[in-house]
């Protein structure tokens, strides 16, 4: 339940509604707004709060039940963008945030390298993957934390925020150490305790769309996170699994628009994984930006045909250039910058 507060509320009477939803047993989740205080009710069965409980009180305009699983992700629960600050970079803000570099982190130099390129074409953060999960036990695993060492030294040399993966609840502590967003994979977004450790600490999380994964499941997965007290997530879509096997994967284009419809957080597109087709990126990268995605991830290597993973998808230096002067006409089309 969300107990909206008049606008102007005083701060007693916020505080007196807050008291009497802790004394029923329930969590309080406090939004305040420009306008007005937003009182989210946490709890398994808040669905039997009785009509009434909360609008007698001094101060309450009106409460509202949100139907949807997910509450705290719910688009009811914040009629305004969640924005996250990333070391001074908004996601989420009209500004379209690009994070772009190689799958994985290859050596040292490869990963400095990729990111003064990609600074310089206008990237705002710098991805990289240092604990890698393939398909196959025999392919590359990632540097692990030496990978995490070389990306923190290209953040240094660049002041590029960095992004990566972490692939279990018991590397949280480590990459931590290292990164400045935590990506949640398209294999781990249904792993629990790892949604659960990032919910407890305040890094943002960048959580993927399962591979398989419906648009609900994935809200409920960032629900496992705020609802563990960490507001700092976003969604990202990239790419499903459909009978079609022309592509790695079938972008979801709809899940752009509805998840902006759906929930506050940021929307973040993933046209590399989503389609698996270096040729498909850009224009796939175009379309989401057009239909209104908050941040954008591609795959940028300095020499994609030597990668070590997901060379077929990643772009040249000179691709992603292009890319990012045609972003920013398609961003400008629709109200946005880059
Ligand atoms: C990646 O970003 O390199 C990656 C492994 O992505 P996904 O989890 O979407 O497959
Ligand atoms: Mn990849």
């Amino acid at each position: 339940m969300i107990i909206v507060m008049k606008a102007h509320a005083e701060p007693q009477e916020i505080e007196a509604v807050v008291q009497r939803v802790e004394e029923m047993g329930y969590k309080v989740h406090l939004s305040r707004g420009e306008a007005r205080t937003i009182v989210g009710v946490i709890g398994a069965d808040e669905h039997l709060i009785q009509n009434g409980t909360f609008e007698v009180m001094e101060g309450v305009e009106r409460t509202l039940r949100v139907m949807q699983p997910y509450k705290l992700a719910s688009r009811d629960f914040s009629e305004v963008d969640t924005v996250i600050n990333v070391n001074g970079v908004p996601i989420g803000s009209t500004k379209i945030a690009v994070m772009a570099g190689p799958c994985s982190v290859e050596s040292r130099e490869m990963i400095i390298e990729t990111a003064r390129i990609v600074k310089e074409a206008g990237a705002t953060v710098l991805r990289g993957g240092a604990f890698k999960p393939r398909t196959s036990p025999y392919s590359f695993q990632g540097l692990g934390e030496q990978g995490l060492q070389f990306l923190a030294e290209a953040r240094e040399l660049t002041g590029l925020p960095v992004i990566t993966e972490v692939m279990s609840a018991e590397d949280v502590p480590l990459v931590g150490e290292y990164t400045d967003i935590f990506q949640v994979g398209a294999r781990n977004t249904q792993n629990y305790s790892l949604l659960k450790a990032l919910g407890k600490q305040n890094k943002p999380v960048f959580l993927k769309r399962g591979i398989s994964g419906t648009i609900q499941e994935l809200l409920m997965s960032a629900e496992y996170i705020l609802s563990g007290g960490n507001m700092n997530v976003m969604v990202c879509e990239r790419g499903i699994r459909t009978y079609e096997t022309a592509t790695r994967n079938t972008f979801d284009i709809n899940a752009v628009p509805l998840l902006k419809e759906l929930t506050h957080l940021p929307v973040v597109a993933d046209p590399a994984h989503g389609t698996g087709m270096w040729q498909l990126v850009a224009p796939i990268a175009k379309a989401a930006v057009a239909a209104g995605a908050d941040a954008i991830m591609v795959e940028v290597h300095p020499d994609p045909s030597h990668a070590w993973s997901d060379g077929a998808q990643s772009l040249t230096p000179e691709r992603f250039k292009r890319l990012m002067g045609d972003l920013r006409l398609v961003a400008q089309a629709v109200g946005r910058e880059i």
